[in-house]
């Protein structure tokens, strides 16, 4: 009889009375309240009907939390934060701040934990603007940045950088990066914020800024929640223009329209949104642009055919106040003049700032009225740098990609000089790299598995070629991938944890460190 057999023989009886123990512990745990009815908090925690918190836009990942918090004040955060870590490692539990809950990948998500509804902390919590030489918005980090356009607007007044959808929160945003098109000038979200105020993980109410309390400042940004969660935010913001340009130009060569990206981003005299996207196997493109876009020369842009090539849309703007229109356009001609797109693709549209800037809301409601805005969203989004960007198109665009007909994939580069490189966000090593965003939806059995394996051919090509590329959003699930993609600053990001949240507590869906093991 071998040692193992005999060990079975022996320990059977003694294990199963183990195991019935351990069931009895964790059911004992499971009955035992996760928030106990001392904890005196102005908001209110809900026990049931929590499924909201088990969804994100990304509709692949469902864990559903063991509660939710309504906060009604700061307060409500801190001590719920306290109790948690009274309850110690043992409970396992966790807590996830939830913005707006659009993230893919279940990261606002807490199995079994406690889910914080930041948007609930918005009714306490007035948005306040200061004039003056640097005007800037406080506002509640749960605020949607569409709220915060509006409010701003009244002042004349708007922030400075933004996303391309603006039905995400404040403290959302500014736990990744917050990029779109006015970020080669202005820099991401990131770099636009004066000052935060932070619940960390050990339940301290910390106002914090590039001068005073510094390393939680900068950790917090782009720190994907792993330090503490935003309760306020002071956002820089610019005039408003009351109008904008809007332009698309077709280019069917890559490097000639990489090209002239970045020597729009580089010049001083430029337009004020610079962005890009790749069409591939799309039919009737220049007919469906119509409908908003008129083209300059109606004759030339009727006889492009678009069908069945792969193209790459320029889309620019320019900003303007009604009285200055004159002035604007002879502007535009002379940035366009330098340009090398096919001449007769050039469309232009003029809309209210408002509208550009909620563009994407508008394409929700059109997917929404399609049945095609909740379906799964298998989105990649990637930084490569510039060096390697012709190699990038080469071979992910020229051949892995075989059309965008389920959601746009936008390229534009960005300058690294507008980023802070004290916050946590990762950069790949290049003065300038691009956005690379590939954006689908499919349906479980309609292609989902598809672009989830050309995510991972994307991922796997870029590895084997060395290209440098970092995950935006990044998505990983052990500790190894998580080292690897911090690089040197990982040592960094781990000090910030043991400093800000020793614990474990915090985002526990970005699956960086895990409750109750060392974190190291
Ligand atoms: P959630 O999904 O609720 O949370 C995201 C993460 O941040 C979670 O880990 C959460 O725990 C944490 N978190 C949330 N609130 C706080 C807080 N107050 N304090 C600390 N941590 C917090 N991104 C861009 O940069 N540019 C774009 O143009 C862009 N366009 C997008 C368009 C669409 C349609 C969608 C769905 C997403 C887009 N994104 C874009 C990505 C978006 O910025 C992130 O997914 C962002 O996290 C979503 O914000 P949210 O409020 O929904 O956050």
């Amino acid at each position: 009889m071998s040692f193992m057999e005999r060990s079975n023989i022996l320990f059977t009886p003694n294990l199963s009375i183990l195991l019935v123990f351990f069931c009895m512990v964790i059911k004992l745990s499971l009955c035992f309240p996760v928030i106990p009815s001392s904890l005196k908090i102005q908001g209110s925690f809900s026990f049931h009907g929590n499924e909201f918190a088990a969804r994100d836009f990304g509709n692949r990942y469902h864990f559903l939390p063991s509660a939710v918090l309504f906060p009604k004040k700061v307060s409500d955060i801190a001590s719920t934060v306290k109790h948690v870590l009274q309850m110690g490692p043992a409970s396992g539990l966790t807590i996830a701040a939830r913005g707006h809950g659009h993230s893919l990948q279940g990261q606002s998500q807490a199995p079994q934990g406690i889910v914080i509804n930041m948007e609930s902390l918005i009714s306490g919590q007035e948005m306040q603007i200061h004039r003056g030489r640097f005007p800037f918005v406080d506002v509640s980090a749960g605020e949607l940045w569409i709220n915060i356009l509006h409010e701003c607007l009244k002042y004349g007044l708007a922030p400075k950088s933004w996303t391309d959808y603006l039905h995400l929160t404040v403290g959302g945003t500014l736990s990744n990066a917050g990029i779109s098109g006015q970020a080669f000038r202005h820099g991401p979200q990131i770099s636009n914020v004066y000052q935060l105020e932070v619940v960390t993980g050990k339940g301290e109410v910390v106002v914090c800024s590039a001068e005073k309390n510094a390393d939680l400042f900068h950790g917090v940004l782009g720190g994907l929640g792993q330090f503490g969660i935003i309760t306020r935010a002071r956002i820089a913001l610019e005039p408003a223009p009351k109008m904008v340009k809007w332009i698309r130009v077709l280019y069917s060569d890559f490097s000639t329209f990489s090209r002239d990206q970045e020597n729009l981003i580089s010049a001083e005299n430029t337009f004020d949104y610079i962005e890009g996207l790749v069409i591939v196997n799309k039919t009737g493109l220049v007919n469906n642009w119509r409908s908003s876009f008129s083209p300059e020369e109606p004759e030339q842009a009727s006889k492009f055919v678009s069908d069945g090539k792969t193209l790459f849309c320029l889309e620019l703007t320019k900003n303007f106040d009604p009285e200055e229109s004159d002035n604007i356009n002879q502007e535009i001609k002379f940035l366009l003049s330098e340009l090398n797109y096919i001449p007769s693709t050039l469309f232009v549209t003029e809309v209210s700032y408002t509208k550009f800037l909620d563009r994407v809301h508008s394409a929700e409601l059109k997917l929404r009225s399609k049945g095609l805005w909740d379906l799964p969203h298998p989105w990649l989004n990637l930084l490569v740098p510039r060096s390697k960007i012709n190699n990038f198109a080469e071979v992910v665009f020229g051949n892995m990609l075989t059309d965008t007909n389920n959601g746009p994939v936008l390229v534009y580069p960005v300058n690294k000089s507008k980023w802070d490189n004290k916050t946590s966000v990762v950069l790949p090593e290049e003065d300038i790299f691009y956005l690379v965003a590939f954006l689908p939806h499919a349906a479980e059995n309609d292609g989902l598995q598809n672009f989830l394996s050309l995510n991972k051919r994307i991922l796997d090509f870029c590895e084997a070629a060395s290209l440098g590329v970092k995950q935006y959003l990044p998505f990983y699930t052990t500790q190894v991938e998580w080292r690897r993609h911090f690089g040197a600053r990982w040592e960094t990001f781990v000090q910030r944890k043991l400093a800000y949240d020793p614990f474990a507590i915090l985002a526990p869906g970005q699956r960086v460190f895990q409750r109750s093991i060392s974190i190291l």
